[in-house]
C-alpha cells in the first residue's frame, strides 16, 4: 500500500530567543482529515512551532513542506499568503470596514453567486445567517470569533493552523461550534494541527496528540495511549486532571 504525502511535514525545527530554544528539533507530520493537536503547558513552545509552520516565523533551522511543497528550508522561505493554509487564532479579528458576509467572501474567488452561496452555508454552520450584513462592531465577541471560524473555512484551505481557536467563546457555544467545525474540516480532507493547553479539548478532539514540553515533543500518539501510558510523571500529572 502506498501512503499518500503528508499535507504538513515539518522537520527538526529549531527556533531560539535569546540564545534558549524554545522550538528544538521538532518534526510533525500530519495527513488529510487529520486532527493533531500539539498540547502541553503554557510558555512549552506551542504557538511559536505554529508560527513557524504558518510562516509568520522563521526557523533557523528545519524544513517544512505543506502539501507537497517545500515551504520552507536552508534556501526557501515562503511568506503566509503563498502557503495555502487557513489560519485561525483567539484574537483574529475581522476587518472593520467589511460587513461579516464581505469579510467571510474575503479569500473567495469566483463568481459571485457562488461565493454568496459558500458565505451562507458558512454562516448558517455557525449560526450567524442573521448577521450576515451586520459589521463586526455591531457583533458580540462570541459571534465575531465564530465570524472569523466561518472567515477561515471558507477557502477550504488543504491545511489549518488553529491556535487555542475556541477559547475566546463562551462555554454554552463553544463545543458545538468546536464539533462543527472541526467536523467540517475533517469532511473536506483538511489536516489540521490545533494548538491548546487543555488535555481536556486534546483527548476529545484529536486524532494524535503530540505533548509539548520545554520546546520538545516528549510524547506523541493517539489519545488514550496517552491517556494510559504517559512517559513520565510530568505527562501523568498533566493529564490527571481529566475524569
Ligand atoms: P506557548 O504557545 O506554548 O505558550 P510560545 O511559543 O508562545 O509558548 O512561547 C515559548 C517561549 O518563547 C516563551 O518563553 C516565550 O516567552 C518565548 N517567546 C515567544 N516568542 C518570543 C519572541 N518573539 N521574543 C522572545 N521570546 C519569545
Ligand atoms: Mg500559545
Amino acid at each position: 500500500m502506498t501512503t499518500p504525502a503528508p499535507r504538513i511535514e515539518a522537520t527538526d525545527l529549531k527556533r531560539s530567543f535569546g540564545g534558549r530554544a524554545v522550538v528544538d528539533d521538532v518534526s510533525i507530520s500530519i495527513g488529510a482529515g487529520e486532527i493533531l493537536c500539539l498540547l502541553g503547558p503554557s510558555g512549552c513552545g506551542k504557538s511559536t512551532t505554529l508560527r513557524l509552520i504558518a510562516g509568520v516565523e522563521r526557523p533557523e533551522a528545519g524544513r517544512i513542506a505543506l502539501d507537497g511543497v517545500t515551504v520552507c528550508d536552508k534556501s526557501t522561505f515562503l511568506p503566509p499568503e503563498q502557503r495555502s493554509i487557513g489560519l485561525m487564532f483567539q484574537d483574529f479579528a475581522l476587518f472593520p470596514h467589511l460587513s461579516v458576509c464581505e469579510n467571510v467572501a474575503f479569500g473567495l474567488t469566483g463568481k459571485r453567486a457562488e461565493k454568496l452561496n459558500r458565505v451562507k452555508e458558512l454562516l448558517a454552520r455557525v449560526d450567524l445567517e442573521r448577521h450576515i450584513n451586520s459589521y463586526p462592531h455591531e457583533l458580540s465577541g462570541g459571534e465575531q470569533q465564530r465570524a472569523a471560524l466561518a472567515r477561515a473555512l471558507a477557502p477550504r484551505p488543504r491545511v489549518m493552523l488553529m491556535d487555542e481557536p475556541f477559547s475566546g467563546l463562551d462555554n454554552r457555544l463553544r463545543d458545538g461550534i468546536r464539533d462543527e467545525t472541526l467536523g467540517l474540516l475533517k469532511d473536506e480532507g483538511t489536516a489540521v494541527m490545533m494548538v491548546t493547553h487543555e488535555p481536556e479539548e486534546a483527548m476529545r478532539m484529536a486524532d494524535r496528540i503530540a505533548l509539548m514540553r520545554d520546546g520538545r515533543i516528549v510524547q506523541q500518539g493517539a489519545p488514550y495511549n496517552l491517556y494510559n501510558s504517559p512517559i513520565d510523571k510530568a505527562a501523568a500529572a498533566f493529564f490527571s486532571d481529566i475524569n
